[in-house]
């Protein structure tokens, strides 16, 4: 079950992970795009990081501030992806104050949805999607298969990583990184990357 400080948990995992990773980041994003990935993602996650400061009365109020914070820090092609991916979130778990595996589907789907509707990415046009995408199917199949919260987000991190993986060899059609054509096969994308460490942070904490 994930409850408001499971998700407090979860936001601050994933901005150490981020400050860890910024430069690894911002590698990828040299390759195929304008070299600011990581410290996008880092600007944006020592924001929310700085949320513990206040106070929240439901997961829905938090992830609702987490999305807004995102939003108005991170910029770039990715910060209203993943601020409208928190925002559709808390949407999804209005009234819900413990998340078990079937609420946190659902508040994932909805979030990816949300990535979606704003991106307009499709499979396999190398961007965040190619990891949101598996990582969402393999949760539903272990959600299914009565896993736990924690076992699913395992499932999901592990397809997540395997999505990042394959973004390698793909051509980019999306964002940035289309400009380069077929130069930018050979080279990970950096939005599939970042959102394969968010999933990692989610299966070490949202238990
Ligand atoms: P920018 O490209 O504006 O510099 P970032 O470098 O922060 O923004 O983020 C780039 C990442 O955003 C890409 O690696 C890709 O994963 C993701 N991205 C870009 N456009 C889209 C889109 N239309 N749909 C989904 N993800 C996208
Ligand atoms: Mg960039």
């Amino acid at each position: 079950m994930s409850d408001l400080a499971s998700f407090q948990a979860w936001m601050s995992d994933f901005a150490s992970v981020i400050a860890e990773q910024a430069d690894h980041l911002t590698d990828l994003d040299r390759a195929i795009g304008d070299a600011d990935h990581g410290s996008n993602m880092a600007r944006g996650t020592a924001a929310v990081a700085a949320l513990d400061q206040e106070e929240f009365s439901s997961p829905e109020a938090y992830l609702k501030k987490v999305g807004m914070t995102l939003v108005s820090t991170v910029g770039g092609a990715s910060g209203p992806l993943y601020g409208t991916f928190f925002l559709r979130m808390a949407g999804s778990l209005a009234g819900v104050q413990d998340a078990g595996t079937a609420e946190l589907g659902s508040a994932l789907e909805a979030g990816v949805k949300g990535v979606l509707a704003r991106g307009k990415a499709e499979p396999g046009d190398k961007t965040m999607y190619d990891a949101w995408s598996p990582a969402l199917e393999a949760y539903g199949v272990a959600r299914d298969a009565d896993a736990d919260v924690s076992a699913a987000l395992q499932a999901a991190a592990k397809a997540a990583a395997q999505g990042r993986d394959a973004t390698t060899d793909l051509v980019a059609r999306k964002g940035r990184a289309s400009y380069l054509g077929e130069r930018s096969k050979g080279h990970q994308d950096p939005g599939a990357a970042s959102t394969t460490f968010l999933l990692e942070s989610a299966a070490r904490t949202l238990a």
